[in-house]
Formats: C-alpha cells, sequence, structure tokens
C-alpha cells in the first residue's frame, strides 16, 4: 500500500488568510482542494510538500453558483472549490449553452471522484505521462526523468523539455468558450482570459504564481453560441482523457460566424487548433466545412507515445472527434 508522507495540514477560512499561510510555508506549501490529484501524487513522492492548505473551508470559493448582468443571459460565476457533481448538476449551467462544461465535468472519472474533486482543481490539474505517473520505486528503476528528480525524458529523450500532457477534461471546454478566470494572490487580483492560464511545458504547465489561487471561473454571456465536448478514453466510466476536442461557435442565422476548436490530451496545455476555427467561419456549417475544419485539427495534433492507445491512431481519431463535435452543434441549430 502506498503511503502518504508526513505533512503539516492548514485550513484557512478566508482567501486573505491561504495566501498568508502559503507565503509562510513558502515553496515547501501547496494548496488542496478536493486532493483527488495532489494526494495519489504525493503517495508516489511526484509531489512532496511539507504543507498542505486547504481551500474548502473558504466561502468565497464555496459560494452558489450566480449570475451577473441580471437577467437570465447574464454571464455565470463559479467558486472555483465547486464540486464536480455539484457543477454537472447545476441548473445554471446546464440549462444554458454553458452546459459543456456541465457535461465536461460529468465525464471526468467516477462519481466518488466528482464527489470530491474540484473544479479549481481540474483546471491546475498536474500534467500526466505514462514514465511520472508511477511509484516512486517504479521511477527509481528508470533513473526518474527531468518532471521529478531526474534529467532526461523518457519520451523524447534530446528534448530539453517535458512533453507531459495536459489532461483536465474541462479547461478544453474553458478556453473554447472564453471563459475568465479570477487569480488571487499576495499582490491582489488579476482577471486573466482560460488560454492564458496555461503553457505549453509539461513541468510548468500553468503561468499563475505557485501562491495564487484560482478563486473563481467566469463564463460568458450566452448571446448566439453553442459549444460541445467530446471525450476518448479506454473505458468510459473512468479513464482520464487520451483525447478532448471542445468545440465553440457562434451562429449568425444559419452561418458560422465565429469558431473555436480546442483539443486536450495532445499537448501540455489545452490546444486551440486556430487553422479549425477559421475553416469554418463565414459559411454554413456543411459537410464539407466539417471535413475541411476536422483535417485541420488533425493536422498540427501531434499525439506523443506517453498516455494510452497507440499515437498514430490518437491522432487519427482527432478528426473523427472534432467532426462529431462540430455534427453536434449543427444537429442541435436544426
Ligand atoms: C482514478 C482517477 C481518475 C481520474 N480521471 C480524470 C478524468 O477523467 N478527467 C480529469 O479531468 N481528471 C481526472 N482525474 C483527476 C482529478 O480527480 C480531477 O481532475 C479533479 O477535478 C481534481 O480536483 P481536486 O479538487 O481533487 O484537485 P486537487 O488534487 O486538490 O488539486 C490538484 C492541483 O490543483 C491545485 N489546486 C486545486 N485547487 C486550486 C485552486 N483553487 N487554486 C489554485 N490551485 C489549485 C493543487 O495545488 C494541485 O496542484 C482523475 C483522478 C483519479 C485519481
Ligand atoms: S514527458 Fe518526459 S520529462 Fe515529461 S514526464 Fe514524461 S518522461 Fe518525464
Amino acid at each position: 500500500m502506498l503511503r502518504l508522507p508526513s505533512f503539516t495540514y492548514r485550513q484557512p477560512t478566508s482567501l486573505k488568510e491561504a495566501v498568508a499561510m502559503k507565503a509562510d510555508a513558502g515553496p515547501e506549501g501547496m494548496y488542496v482542494a478536493g486532493g483527488t490529484d495532489l494526494y495519489p501524487n504525493m503517495k508516489r513522492r511526484q509531489q512532496m510538500p511539507a504543507t498542505v492548505i486547504s481551500l474548502m473551508g473558504i466561502p468565497e470559493l464555496t459560494a452558489p453558483v450566480r449570475r451577473t448582468g441580471g437577467p437570465a443571459d447574464g454571464g455565470i460565476v463559479i467558486g472555483a472549490a465547486i464540486t464536480l457533481t455539484d457543477l454537472s448538476a447545476c441548473p445554471a449551467v446546464r440549462q444554458s449553452a454553458c452546459s459543456a462544461v456541465a457535461h465536461a465535468a460529468e465525464l471526468v472519472s467516477t462519481p466518488l471522484l466528482r464527489n470530491m474533486g474540484t473544479l479549481g482543481g481540474n483546471l491546475c490539474l498536474d500534467t500526466r505521462c505514462n514514465y511520472y505517473d508511477q511509484t516512486y520505486e517504479w521511477r527509481k528503476a528508470i533513473d526518474f526523468c527531468m518532471k521529478k528528480d531526474g534529467h532526461i525524458c523518457w519520451v523524447a529523450p534530446s528534448s530539453p523539455r517535458c512533453w507531459a500532457v495536459s489532461s483536465s477534461d474541462v479547461a478544453p471546454v474553458m478556453v473554447a468558450i472564453g471563459a475568465e478566470f479570477l487569480l488571487v494572490g499576495p499582490a491582489g487580483e488579476r482577471l486573466v482570459p482560460a488560454a492564458r492560464l496555461y503553457h505549453n511545458d509539461g513541468i510548468n504547465y500553468l503561468t499563475k504564481q505557485p501562491d495564487e489561487i484560482l478563486a473563481e471561473v467566469r463564463l460568458p454571456r450566452t448571446d448566439g453560441w453553442d459549444a460541445t465536448y467530446h471525450k476518448l478514453r479506454r473505458r468510459g466510466s473512468f479513464d482520464f482523457p487520451v483525447l478532448g476536442a471542445a468545440a465553440w461557435v457562434r451562429w449568425d442565422g444559419d452561418q458560422v460566424a465565429d469558431a473555436r476548436v480546442v483539443l486536450g490530451g495532445v499537448a501540455s496545455r489545452p490546444q486551440e487548433v486556430p487553422e479549425a476555427g477559421a475553416a469554418l467561419k463565414g459559411r454554413a456549417l456543411s459537410d464539407d466545412a466539417i471535413a475541411i475544419a476536422a483535417e485541420a485539427a488533425y493536422r498540427p495534433a501531434k499525439p506523443l507515445d506517453n498516455t494510452d492507445f497507440d499515437l498514430s491512431w490518437r491522432k487519427q481519431m482527432t478528426r473523427v472527434y472534432v467532426a462529431r463535435a462540430l455534427e453536434e452543434l449543427r444537429r442541435r441549430r436544426r
């Protein structure tokens, strides 16, 4: 049985107190929300914080989902410590164009993990790789890798960077719909577009400072757009995505006024494919347009041999999953 290392556990009751506790703990401190990712990582000695600061007793992070702008089509504000179960069941999110967010949340792992796992934890989820998601002894047997304790990348041995994969289901949807994240840290608050939270680097995969807390997620007004998310994984009831396809379309009658296609599981961050969105703009969502966009998404998608399934098959599935996502949006429009 894998055991947790010993650590100090702190329970702040406000954002300010949490930020101060993190400053006290320094680089040896980490935030935890549901712990469904951090605690397994600690058991495998991938992450070894001496102090763990819980975000679950902070009212600002657990406040009920609310609308901005008053009327029914205002944006939606969600505290980052909402559980994935509550998020996927939330009527305000389900019954709007933002339903893709609820859908992605309900596709994460299992009911038990969704009862504990939070939105904030999902959006800040550590990147994954077959050579990293192993016990300490397994990793030691191969002399570790550069993401933790070693010097080499076993996926691309001559690479100066880590290629571990962004495996969050909700993050690609947030990027596709243009959500914004409120970060709170020692220097105050800042609002960042979802895409700007992520770096394409398996080690430094977030642009936020370690002391900053992802406090709120702001979903945009639902004014004429629609979005969806399709997920590829081995076991439909359990597994991480090996490919996620999020598609967002702004409609102008039957024409696509604007579009975004964002892939999960193919890079160290949710990867937007601008060529796919561009291929759809200014035309009807015809079979031809969908095929061109799916092809455009397929070309730059470069999955590596560090997650489940054969990588060339995963690449081919990009075309299939993007097409399916766009076909779903077309069906819903009719
Ligand atoms: C068996 C298994 C299957 C899984 N399957 C999936 C899957 O299919 N799809 C998927 O997306 N995930 C999956 N997960 C990962 C995980 O359960 C979810 O992503 C979950 O939402 C993580 O949330 P959490 O609150 O438990 O995160 P935690 O473990 O608490 O935190 C994760 C990371 O985020 C940081 N963090 C958490 N909240 C904040 C915040 N508000 N501000 C700043 N930093 C924060 C923590 O410091 C930590 O680095 C799986 C996990 C397991 C064990
Ligand atoms: S991509 Fe390379 S460096 Fe990164 S976790 Fe995998 S083996 Fe390690």
